[in-house]
């Protein structure tokens, strides 16, 4: 959808040329469509009149786009500008946490916990890595253990019905 998209409005002034029912027609294939639609042009406002029609790079800034909260600030630095960022989103926050990589039940504290651990000139591709792991190998409801290839660095192991068999520490 982001391809199409993009390649029909290049900036956000050529965003703010869509009404609200113009651009929720545009993404209405995703989940949330009519609030996104809403956040989409309130921070193309923003971006317009704070910032010159440019995305900003630091994080503090990015917050205060509206529906631009920590975890999509982060993917924009690194993803956008390459500036180190680790974004955790839920696959972030699962796989962290059964690795042993993190050991906490608040986002803010799992991101500082890997920022500690993960040198900062990996924390783009720890953040891609983690993703992919979540949704190829240790998925939420049944992790396939049996073939993980991280089994022995695991905290966790779920059997196939995905009830925990093992619990390290
Ligand atoms: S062993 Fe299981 S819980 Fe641990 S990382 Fe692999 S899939 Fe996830």
């Amino acid at each position: 959808m982001t391809a199409r998209l993009f390649a029909q409005y290049r900036s956000p002034a050529e965003f703010l040329r869509l009404s609200q029912a113009d651009l929720e027609t545009e993404i209405k294939e995703i989940g949330l469509f009519r609030s996104k639609a809403k956040n989409i042009l309130a921070a193309c406002r923003v971006l317009e009149e704070e910032f010159g029609g440019d995305v900003p790079r630091t994080l503090s800034e990015l917050t205060t786009l509206p529906g631009v909260g920590r975890k999509t600030a982060k993917v924009v630095l690194s993803n956008a500008f390459g500036i180190p960022a680790l974004a955790v989103d839920t696959h972030v926050f699962r796989v962290a946490n059964r690795l042993g990589l993190a050991h906490s039940t608040r986002v803010e504290e799992v991101e500082r916990q890997l920022e500690d651990v993960i040198p900062r000139e990996e924390w783009i591709r720890t953040h891609h890595r983690l993703i992919w792991h979540g949704r190829r190998r240790c998925g939420a409801r049944k992790p396939a253990c049996e073939s993980c290839t991280l089994r022995a660095h695991c905290e966790y192991f779920y059997d196939a019905t995905g009830a925990i068999i093992l619990k390290v520490n």
